[in-house]
């Protein structure tokens, strides 16, 4: 599928750079933090723990964030600086003379500086001040009367009230990524398209999923009694391997206690992992979500491999617990007395993903086709993760309410297998951005040091995430894409093209790390956006502005809009459907997400009153398609009953809109309706109607 696609030639251009070889960094996520929005609690700070016995994660050191003394020690090298050019900045300035230059002059003065509010940055602070000096703008520590450009949060969207500008992280994704939403948003994928989304190893939900886990495992194991699996479990919110053990038979879980303690996802553990030096190791990314709607997504171009300190088995009765051989977490294995810091990108505990793919390159491995896997698999994550986004975006920042616009940095943990197939382990939202580290100089006794390796990749990684973010460069592009107002002359071009500091403030500055792969290469993944398009609908009728939850009447006007019911399915029957799906989905989901609902104060049989959740409502619509559409398979089971409720409300708009029209002849349409009517001009091809074409679709989700 992918081997000649785009992807390939930038797989190919990456794995130049790859090749290139590059330095080494730390890479521990912040520990997960409830977003205090979303789940009404308060941040969680880093924890500090103390050793543990082998059978546990050993302890990991006091700061959320691990770095290497050794590394430390060495130099970075300079940025580069672009070379004067006397003929192009003579030109440039003959320009400016006659007044014609209309480039970026930041740097001159005749434009503000873009401002950042850096006042709730935490642990990333060190890095984006560097950021900000490099790229020469105006940082305010301590929070500004006035509104910032951007807002950097340290930790979620809720850090501050904000009503304007950018902010580096989006409501909800702290919630999305946890281990249990993160597979359940998954496993509706894996349900649409089995084979497009088997990158996630197959995993249950505890408690309430045991008597399913049982069963299935039982029944694989019937059908082939040479099957002897392996299972990782992993609590809900854990990082650093906190909490995570393996077990060889499901009822081992009941020994340990954990179905009655805190919930947590069980998984099937992959075996065969890609080894190097014979140990086991697993890769960190980091992803910019640029924007939700329209999707657009980065990837850097570089990354970093963390290793285990004992060599691998497979794992049996014998070795199951030894943490060293098993869990790859940077936080765990410094304390294996076997940990070796790096001295260099290709050596030691930890290295650049890219020196790994150079050595798997002089074996003769296809490393093209490794990144276009990778690629593939951040793409179809994100996409599994973006509709459940949208539902907290429109409830935390609603159409028509002033709210700033969201982007953020994601550090994705990938597992190769030996087949080099690429595994998504998991997502962190808030993927450590220190450039600091603690050293332990001697038992007990700490000390912080600089990490001048970590500085080189983070800083990258947030200094171009915020030239990408550049409001002046946003307004030019918009300019751009409106030529009423043309934006450079023939000099300018030549300014920006020549690099001249004064025209073009990013002439110092190295190419970015972060390359586009959406909307890049949305022809190829487009097709997977069923959810996405769920989700446009849910939005659709969830009526009061603010709510995540469809109410009865939202569903009963979501069937009668889009002409669901009939001699088949009575509205009466929508209603038991509704209740029902509705009360099992808040009953699972209540006591991991809406603390503010203690479960003791509801009866069963009430829960639906709570509202309809996104997840219930794709299972609600599941159950519709395939009442409707029965022979398909389930993806055009789905596909077909979207394209069905997007033509019949696309013919409402375009109805709504004649009778607007009727009612008010002399006065052009209001904003809503101009809307509406481009929606209804797509009704006559629904299948071309796409996620983002409907009315309520926001503007722009960032
Ligand atoms: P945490 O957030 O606590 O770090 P992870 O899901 O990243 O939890 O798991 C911790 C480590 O366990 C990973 O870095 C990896 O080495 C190992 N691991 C996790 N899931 C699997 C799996 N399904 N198969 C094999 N190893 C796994």
């Amino acid at each position: 599928m992918w081997r000649s696609s785009p992807e390939r030639e930038l797989a190919a251009s990456w794995a130049a750079d790859a090749a290139a070889g590059r330095a080494p960094a730390a890479e521990a996520e912040e520990p997960p933090a409830v977003d205090a929005g979303a789940a009404g609690e308060p941040e969680r700070p880093a924890r500090e723990e103390q050793p543990k016995a082998e059978l546990q994660a050993p302890a990991r050191p006091r700061a959320a964030e691990e770095g290497d003394a050794r590394v430390a020690r060495r130099l970075p090298p300079a940025l580069p600086l672009a070379p004067a050019r006397p003929a192009a900045r003579a030109l440039c300035q003959l320009a400016k003379a006659r007044g014609r230059g209309r480039g970026y002059r930041r740097g001159s003065g005749s434009l503000r500086p873009v401002t950042v509010d850096s006042s709730k940055a935490r642990t990333s602070l060190d890095a984006l001040k560097i950021s900000l000096r490099q790229l020469r703008w105006k940082e305010f520590p301590f929070g500004r009367r006035l509104p910032c450009d951007i807002y950097w949060h340290g930790v979620s969207f809720h850090d501050n009230d904000i009503l304007s500008g950018q902010v580096n992280k989006f409501p909800g994704m702290t919630e999305m990524v946890r281990k249990i939403t993160l597979s359940r948003a998954l496993r509706i994928m894996q349900n649409l398209f089995p084979e497009e989304y088997n990158f996630y190893p197959r995993s249950w939900i505890l408690p309430e999923e045991f008597q399913l886990f049982v069963a299935q495992v039982r029944m694989v194991k019937d059908g082939d009694p040479s099957w002897k699996p392996t299972f990782i479990v992993k609590p809900d919110g854990g990082c650093q391997g906190d909490g995570i053990y393996l077990i060889k038979d499901p009822n081992d879980i009941r020994l340990t206690g954990t179905l009655q303690s805190r919930p947590a996802v069980v998984q099937e553990y992959i075996y065969k992992p890609l080894l190097i030096d014979k140990l086991k190791f697993d890769i960190r990314l980091y992803v910019l979500l640029k924007s939700l709607d329209p999707l657009e997504i980065y990837i850097a171009k570089d990354g970093l491999s963390r290793f285990c300190t004992e060599p691998y088995q497979e794992p049996n009765p014998q070795n199951l617990h030894h943490v060293f051989m098993h869990l790859t977490n940077y936080s765990l294995n410094i304390h294996s007395g076997k940990f070796i810091h790096s001295d260099s990108a290709s050596t030691g505990s930890k290295r650049t993903f890219s020196s790994i793919l150079c050595r798997l390159s002089s074996k003769g491995v296809d490393i093209k086709k490794v990144w276009s896997d990778i690629i593939s698999l951040v793409i179809k994550t994100v996409i599994a993760l973006t509709p459940e986004l949208k539902v907290f975006y429109q409830s935390d920042i609603p159409t028509g309410r002033p709210g700033p616009t969201c982007f953020q940095i994601l550090g994705f943990d990938i597992l190769l297998m030996k087949s080099l197939k690429p595994m998504l382990l998991e997502v962190n939202a808030n993927p450590s951005m220190r450039i600091e580290h603690e050293y332990e100089l001697s038992p007990g006794v700490f000390e912080n040091i600089p990490s001048l390796v970590d500085e080189e990749v983070k800083v990258a990684v947030i200094r171009d995430t915020l030239r990408l973010m550049d409001p002046l460069k946003k307004k030019k592009e918009t300019q751009s894409q409106h030529p009423e107002k043309p934006i450079t002359g023939k000099e300018d071009l030549d300014c920006e093209m020549t690099g001249d500091p004064d025209s073009n403030p990013e002439a110092h500055l190295p190419s970015i790390c972060l390359k586009q792969v959406f909307p890049k290469y949305a022809k190829q993944f487009n097709y997977l956006r069923l959810v996405d398009r769920m989700a446009n609908l849910f939005i659709r009728f969830l009526g009061i502005k603010g709510t995540m939850k469809l109410g009865p009447t939202g569903f009963r006007t979501f069937i009668r809009n889009c002409k669901l019911s009939s001699s088949s399915l009575s509205m009466a029957a929508v209603d038991i459907l509704y209740i029902d799906i509705t009360r099992r989905w808040n009953s699972v989901t209540l006591d991991q997400r809406d603390s503010a609902f203690p479960m003791l104060e509801f009866e069963p049989m009430v829960l639906y009153i709570l509202g309809m959740c996104l997840q219930a409502f794709v299972e609600a619509f599941f159950f519709l398609a395939q009442r409707k559409f029965k022979m398909l398979p389930l993806h055009e089971q789905v596909a077909s009953l979207i394209d069905l409720c997007e033509y019949h409300l696309s013919l409402l708009d375009e109805k709504r809109l004649v009778c607007g029209r009727r009612r008010r002849p002399q006065s052009s349409p209001p904003q809503e309706m101009n809307a509406r009517t481009q929606s209804a001009a797509g009704s006559l091809a629904p299948r071309m109607i796409g996620a983002n074409k409907l009315p309520h679709s926001r503007h722009a989700l960032s």
